[in-house]
């Protein structure tokens, strides 16, 4: 569910949907937020099409409010088909929205579209929604809660809020019932309008090896093996002078026998 809260549109600035009050009643219109205590939920009658300039049709709603009930728009609040939530009074301003003498103790919210014959679209249960609970439970100053939130018939004789909505203001009592009657409801009439979900975080890209060879992915070949370091000639040196000593030192043994028998010969 989108935060329609977190994206209202101040419209109090236009003045022909607020004119100021002293402008108009000699501040008699002003009051304390403290006063508030009921919310009244309406319908504004008027077929709502899939596509449309919403503030260009609170004007033209205003020029009719002007004519029938008093200078601007006679809701605080105003929210289109897309669950768009418009603030277009003060709450310091009290409206002919009730047709009672609860007129200066109520705040008027106003959806868009024609609910004798036409759905709210889910947009603007969940504003709706989202609207009366923050009114109702996160503005301590504001005096009416749940219990409060009433549909424009338990006021007056009338069938606003329409026949759609009616049935899901009047059991509002607490805010469970408010979630049963005002969340899951209806039909979406700008789906795409809805964030997607948000999508898992994807895991880290592994870090790519970087080639030894670019270009190929074979296993680079080894360094080659040292091979085994020739042994030193010293040793064939020594061998040789061995060898030579073992020869020298037969042929000395040989002259000797012979010289030994020579002797031998000649005493
Ligand atoms: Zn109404």
């Amino acid at each position: 569910m989108k935060n329609y809260i977190g994206e209202i549109i101040d419209l109090t600035g236009d003045s022909y949907l607020n004119p100021v009050p002293a402008i108009y009643d000699n501040g008699v219109h002003n009051r304390a937020v403290g006063q508030i205590t009921s919310i009244s939920v309406h319908h504004d009658a008027s077929f709502r099409p899939h596509d449309y300039d919403s503030v260009a049709r609170y004007h033209s709603e205003a020029a009719e409010h002007y004519k029938r009930l008093g200078p601007g728009l006679q809701y605080h609040y105003k929210i289109d088909n897309v669950g768009q939530i418009f603030q277009i009074r003060p709450w310091t301003t009290w409206l002919y929205a009730v047709g009672s003498a609860e007129n200066v103790t109520m705040l008027a919210i106003c959806l868009d579209g024609n609910f004798e014959n036409q759905q709210p679209t889910r947009e603007q249960f969940e504003a709706l929604y989202q609207l009366c609970e923050n009114l109702c439970e996160q503005h301590p100053e504001f005096p009416a809660t749940w219990p409060d939130v009433r549909s424009h018939n338990d006021y007056s004789s009338t069938a606003c809020c329409g026949a759609n909505l009616r049935g899901h203001i009047l059991p509002i009592q607490d805010k469970a019932s408010a979630q049963a009657q005002l969340l899951n409801q209806g039909v979406y009439d700008w789906p795409e309008y809805q964030s997607a979900p948000p999508a898992p975080t994807p895991p880290p890209p592994a870090p790519t090896p970087t080639p030894i060879n670019p270009g190929t992915t074979e296993t680079p070949t080894p360094p080659p093996v040292p091979a085994t370091p020739p042994t030193p000639p010293v040793n064939d040196q020594t061998h040789t002078i061995e060898e030579t000593n073992s020869i020298v030192k037969q042929i000395l043994a040989i002259v000797t026998s012979i010289y030994n028998k020579l002797i031998g010969v000649f005493k």
